[in-house]
C-alpha cells in the first residue's frame, strides 16, 4: 500500500492510513506501507539543495522540521528518538553542504529524507495506535542497477531497480512481523550511496516491492479515485477509468497522466501483480483497477493526457535522410548528453525530435551544450516551451475515422509534430505549451461528442471526477423512458406490436418551453421535416411556434394541422417551378436559395417579397465550413453571387426581407450561431430592405454519455450581444431535431444472437428500415435493453436488423445484459429523422407510431 504525499499530510489521513492497513491485516494480508514524503517537502529540500549560503540551508531544515513537529502535536506524540535523530541528520546534512558527498551524492541525501522523515513518523503513529508496525530501510531492499549511458546525474537521481521476485526478502519479512512501513522515492547504488528513483517515484518503489514479494496487489492510495481519462484538475468532465491493461496504463501514466510514475507499471508485468489506484480520503470509492486482463472493450480512446515544458530539436541538413551515418551521428550527442530522445519526425532535409523532461534532467544549459555540438554537423532550431498532448488507446489506427473533429481543432493551432507510436497506442500532438490549459477541456468534449471516447461502455468508463467530486451541481438528465411507470407502458405497447415508435409529448413540449427562454429570438419555427407527426405539429403550434417546411408536402401536412394564423416558412433547396408555385399559393414566406429562380422564373415571384438564403462559405471557421459551407455544399446563394441575385430581384419588383444561413446540424457551441448571425447583419447593412435574419437552427442534442448539453442561457447571451448591435433586424431560428430527438424512442424485438468469429450479434425485428441515422450518418443512438433495464451488462453486441445490406447496423460495441428472444431493445433519441426518413425496402412494412400525451 503505497501512500503519496498529501495522503500521509495530516493526522486524517494517517487515521485513514491505520484503518486500511488494519483492514488488510484482517482481512489475513501481510501489509507493506510505502510512504512518500509530506506534500511540498520534496519540493522544499531540493530547494534548500540550491542553497549557496549555510544560513538559509539551516533554516529551511529548521522549517522542515517545523513541519514534522506540527504533525506529531496532531498526533499527539512525543518526539520519537528516531525520528529525532534523522531530523539531526537532516540538518547536519544542511550545515556540510555538498562539499563531503558530492554535490549529486548529497543532493540524493538530502531529498531522501522527506521520505526518512514521514516513514519514521508514521512507523510511530501505527505503532501507538495498536497496529505493530516495523521500520523498514528501503535501500536494504531495493537496489539501483547501472545502465548502460547512465550518467552520474541519472545514477543519483532518476535510478532503476530490477526487482524480480525474491522469496529470501519475503522469508526475511515473514520473520520480523507482519506489518512494515517504508520509504518510496529511494533506493541504494553499488557503492552505498543513497539514491532516488526519480520525481514522483514512490509509487515505482511500490511497484518493486510488489514484484520483490509477488504481492497480491499492488495499492497506490492517492488524493483521486483512480486513473481518469484526462487529468480531473484540469478536465472535471473526466472520467473514471475503471479497468485498464499494464499497456494501456503504462502509456497513460508516461504520456502525462502524474497519478502514476511511469516507470511503476513494468515491474508488475512478468509477475502480474496487479495494481488498484484508489483515493485515501474516499476509500468507498471504486478506484481503477489496472492488470494483465485484456477485456473485450468497444475500441475507444482511453484518456487524453498532455506533458508541458517539451523541448524539441529540430535539425536540418541537406540531403540527409538518404545520407549513411547522418542519424547515427546525430543522436551520438543526445546520448554523449546524457538525454533521451521521445517523439521524433523526419523529412528529407529534417528531422525533429522531443526532448521530455520527466524522463530527462533538462535545464537550459544541458539543452545550450546539446545545441552547440549538434551545431557542427547540421543547423540546429531549438523550440520551447512546448506541449505533448496525446490520445491513448489501444488500436489508435483503426479509430483514426472517429477523430476528425478533434483533428480540425488541431488544425486551427501551430502543431510542430505529430507521432503515431509503433505499438499503436499513441497519437500525439506537439503544440505551443500556452495552448494547453483551454484546450485540454474542450478535445475531451469532442471526443466523447464524436464517439471516440466511448463513454457509453459501462464496464470501463466510470463516474466523471465532476460526478464524485463536484458541487453536485452536474445535471444528470435522465430520459424519461427510464422512469419505471413509462418503461412499464412501453412494454405494454411492445408487447401489441413491435417495432414501433413511440412519441412523449411532455417532452417535445418541454424543449420548446425551453427555447423559449431565448430572449433574443423574436420568432422560433419548428423545421417539420424532423417528425411530421400531427400531434407533434399541434403541439408546437399550441407552445406557439411557428412551422418551417421544404416542400409542398410537408406545407400540405403543416397546413392541414396548425391554425389558419400560425405563419410558415417554405424553405426549399434545387425546387422545381412547381414546387414554388404550390409554395406561393399559400401563406408562407418563401426563401429563395439560388441566382436561376429569379434569373429564369422571375415573374412567378413579382410584387413578393422573399426570404435569401445565403451560404456564408469560409466565414464560419474551418470545422463548421467542412460541413455546410463552400462550394461543397448545394445550400445557399454564394455571397459573390448577392448583387447579381439583387439586381435580379430588383427587375422583378421583388423585395429581399429576410436573410437567412443554416450552418449545419449538432452543433453545441453557442459562438456559432453568433457568429452567423453577425455576418447575416452585416450582410443585411449592405442589402437595405431587410426586416428579419433567420440563423436556421442546428442546436445540438447530446446522444453520448457524459457529453455536455447546450448552454442555452450561454447562446442567450451570445445572440443579445449581436441584437445589441443590429436591434432594427428581427431575429428568427428554425430549430427541428432539438425539439423532438428526445422525445422519441423506437421499440424493437430481439429475434436471435449469433456469434462469429470474435464478434457477437444482437438481432432485431427492424433496422435501417426503420431508421437510418447510423448507417446513413454514423449517428449514434443509445440501446437499451428495455426487459432487462438495470441487469449487468456484460457482452458486447452488434446490434443489427433485419435488412438484407451488411450497412444494418442500429449500434456497434454496445454493453448489454445477456438477451433473451423477445426481449424490448429500445432505441433512444429516435424522435427526430427516424419514422420521416423510414423506406419500405425490403416490403418490410410500415413502422407504427404512437403517441403518448403525458
Ligand atoms: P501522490 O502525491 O499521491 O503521488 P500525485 O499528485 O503524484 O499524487 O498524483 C495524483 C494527481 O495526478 C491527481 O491529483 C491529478 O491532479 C493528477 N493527474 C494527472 N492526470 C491524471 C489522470 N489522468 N487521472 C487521475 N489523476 C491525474
Ligand atoms: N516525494 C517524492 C516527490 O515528491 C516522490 C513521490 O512523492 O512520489 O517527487
Ligand atoms: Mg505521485
Amino acid at each position: 500500500m503505497k501512500f503519496g504525499g498529501t495522503s500521509v499530510a495530516t493526522l486524517p489521513r494517517w487515521q485513514n492510513i491505520l484503518e486500511l492497513a488494519t483492514s488488510r491485516r484482517a482481512e489475513g494480508a501481510r501489509v507493506v506501507v510505502v510512504v512518500s514524503a509530506l506534500s511540498g517537502i520534496t519540493d522544499a529540500l531540493k530547494q534548500m539543495c540550491g542553497e549557496g549560503d549555510k544560513g538559509k540551508r539551516i533554516e529551511a531544515a529548521r522549517a522542515i522540521e517545523q513541519r514534522h513537529y506540527e504533525l506529531l502535536g496532531h498526533m499527539e506524540l512525543e518526539l520519537p528518538p528516531a525520528l529525532d535523530a534523522r531530523l539531526k541528520d537532516l540538518l547536519a546534512l544542511a550545515e556540510d553542504g555538498p562539499a563531503k558527498l558530492g554535490e549529486l551524492a548529497w543532493q540524493a541525501q538530502v531529498q531522501a529524507h522527506g521520505e526518512l522523515l514521514s516513514s519514521t513518523l508514521g512507523a510511530a503513529f501505527l505503532s501507538r495506535s495498536g497496529l505493530a508496525t516495523q521500520w523498514l530501510d528501503a535501500r536494504d531492499c531495493l537496489a539501483a542497477v547501472a545502465l548502460p549511458n547512465q550518467n552520474e546525474r541519472t545514477k543519483l537521481l532518476s535510478a532503476m531497480v530490477d526487482a524480480r521476485p525474491e522469496p529470501a526478502l519475503n522469508a526475511r519479512l515473514a520473520a520480523k512481523g507482519e506489518v512494515f512501513i517504508t520509504q518510496g522515492f529511494i533506493a541504494r547504488e553499488s557503492e552505498g550511496r543513497t539514491v532516488l528513483l526519480g520525481r514522483g517515484g514512490s509509487d515505482t518503489s511500490a511497484s518493486y516491492f510488489g514484484a520483490l514479494l509477488k504481492a497480491a496487489r499492488v495499492e497506490i492510495w492517492t488524493d483521486v479515485a483512480g486513473m481518469f481519462t484526462a487529468n480531473p484538475r484540469q478536465v472535471p468532465g473526466a472520467r473514471l477509468l475503471q479497468k485498464l491493461d499494464y499497456e494501456e496504463a503504462q502509456e497513460i501514466a508516461s504520456t502525462g497522466a502524474k497519478v502514476l510514475h511511469p516507470r511503476c507499471l513494468s515491474p508488475l508485468r512478468e509477475p502480474r501483480v496487479p495494481l488498484l489506484v484508489k483515493d485515501t480520503n474516499r476509500p468507498e470509492l471504486e478506484g481503477t483497477v489496472i492488470g494483465p486482463q485484456v477485456r473485450e472493450h468497444a475500441p475507444s480512446v482511453k484518456a487524453i493526457s498532455a506533458r508541458k515544458g517539451i523541448t524539441l530539436v529540430s535539425m536540418e541538413s541537406v540531403g540527409m535522410w538518404q545520407q549513411v551515418g547522418f542519424l547515427a551521428d546525430v543522436f551520438a550527442q543526445f546520448k554523449q548528453h546524457g538525454l533521451s530522445v521521445d517523439l521524433i519526425g523526419s523529412a528529407e532535409t529534417n528531422v525533429t525530435v522531443s526532448l521530455d523532461p520527466t524522463e530527462n534532467l533538462l535545464d537550459s544549459d544541458a539543452v545550450a551544450a546539446l545545441a552547440a555540438d549538434l551545431a557542427k554537423v547540421c543547423r540546429v532550431k531549438v523550440i520551447a516551451p512546448c506541449a505533448a498532448i496525446t490520445l491513448v488507446g489501444r488500436g489508435m489506427r483503426s479509430m483514426l475515422h472517429t477523430l476528425s473533429t478533434v483533428l480540425a481543432e488541431f488544425g486551427q493551432l501551430r502543431v510542430h509534430l505529430i507521432s503515431q507510436s509503433s505499438n499503436n497506442l499513441n497519437l500525439t500532438f506537439v503544440v505551443d505549451e500556452n495552448v494547453v490549459d483551454e484546450l485540454l477541456p474542450h478535445l475531451h468534449e469532442l471526443l466523447i461528442a464524436a464517439g471516440a471516447l466511448r463513454t457509453d461502455d459501462s464496464a470501463l468508463f466510470g463516474p466523471s471526477w465532476q460526478s464524485l467530486y463536484g458541487s453536485g451541481e452536474v445535471a444528470i438528465s435522465s430520459a424519461w423512458w427510464r422512469e419505471p411507470g413509462q418503461r412499464k407502458r412501453l412494454l405494454g405497447i411492445a408487447a401489441e406490436a413491435t417495432p414501433r415508435y413511440v412519441y412523449h409529448l411532455p417532452t417535445v413540449r418541454s424543449q420548446a418551453q425551453s427555447l423559449k427562454q431565448l430572449g433574443a429570438v423574436d420568432r422560433l419555427h419548428y423545421a417539420v421535416k424532423a417528425n411530421t407527426h400531427p400531434a407533434i405539429l399541434s403541439a408546437l403550434a399550441e407552445e406557439g411556434f411557428a412551422f418551417e417546411c421544404v416542400s409542398p408536402g410537408e406545407l400540405d401536412a403543416v397546413s392541414a394541422t396548425v391554425p389558419t394564423e400560425v405563419p410558415l416558412l417554405f424553405t426549399p433547396n434545387f425546387a422545381s417551378r412547381s414546387d414554388f408555385e404550390r409554395g406561393l399559393a399559400t401563406r408562407a414566406t418563401i426563401t429563395l436559395d439560388a441566382l436561376y429562380p429569379v434569373e429564369h422564373w422571375g415573374e412567378l415571384f413579382r410584387g413578393r417579397e422573399v426570404s435569401l438564403r445565403v451560404d456564408l462559405g469560409r466565414g464560419l471557421g474551418h470545422h463548421e465550413k467542412v460541413r455546410t459551407g463552400g462550394s461543397g455544399s448545394k445550400f445557399g446563394l454564394p455571397v459573390d453571387q448577392l448583387d447579381s441575385f439583387l439586381r435580379h430581384a430588383d427587375a422583378h419588383g421583388i423585395t429581399v426581407r429576410g436573410l437567412h444561413a443554416h450552418l449545419g446540424s449538432g452543433i453545441l457551441d453557442p459562438k456559432h450561431w453568433g457568429e452567423v448571425y453577425g455576418q447575416l447583419a452585416s450582410l443585411a447593412e449592405r442589402i437595405g430592405s431587410i426586416a428579419f435574419l433567420n440563423i436556421g437552427g442546428g442546436l445540438g442534442v447530446p446522444s453520448h454519455p457524459g457529453e455536455a448539453r447546450l448552454d442555452l442561457a450561454a447562446l442567450d447571451t451570445v445572440l443579445r450581444q449581436v441584437k445589441a448591435a443590429y436591434p432594427h433586424y428581427q431575429l428568427w431560428m428554425e430549430p427541428g431535431r432539438y425539439l423532438v430527438a428526445d422525445a422519441g424512442v423506437l421499440l424493437a424485438r430481439v429475434t436471435q444472437t449469433k456469434g462469429k468469429g470474435g464478434w457477437r450479434y444482437l438481432g432485431v425485428d427492424t433496422g435501417m428500415n426503420s431508421l437510418i441515422r447510423p448507417a446513413l450518418y454514423d449517428a449514434w443512438h443509445e440501446i437499451a435493453n428495455l426487459s432487462r433495464l438495470g441487469e449487468e451488462a456484460d457482452g458486447l453486441f452488434q446490434v443489427v436488423g433485419p435488412i438484407c445490406e451488411s450497412g444494418d447496423v442500429l449500434g456497434s460495441d454496445r454493453r448489454l445484459p445477456e438477451p433473451a428472444e423477445g426481449d424490448v431493445v429500445l432505441i433512444a433519441q429516435a424522435g427526430a429523422y427516424g419514422k420521416v426518413m423510414s423506406s419500405p425496402y425490403n416490403l418490410r412494412g410500415d413502422t407504427e407510431e404512437v403517441v403518448l400525451d403525458d
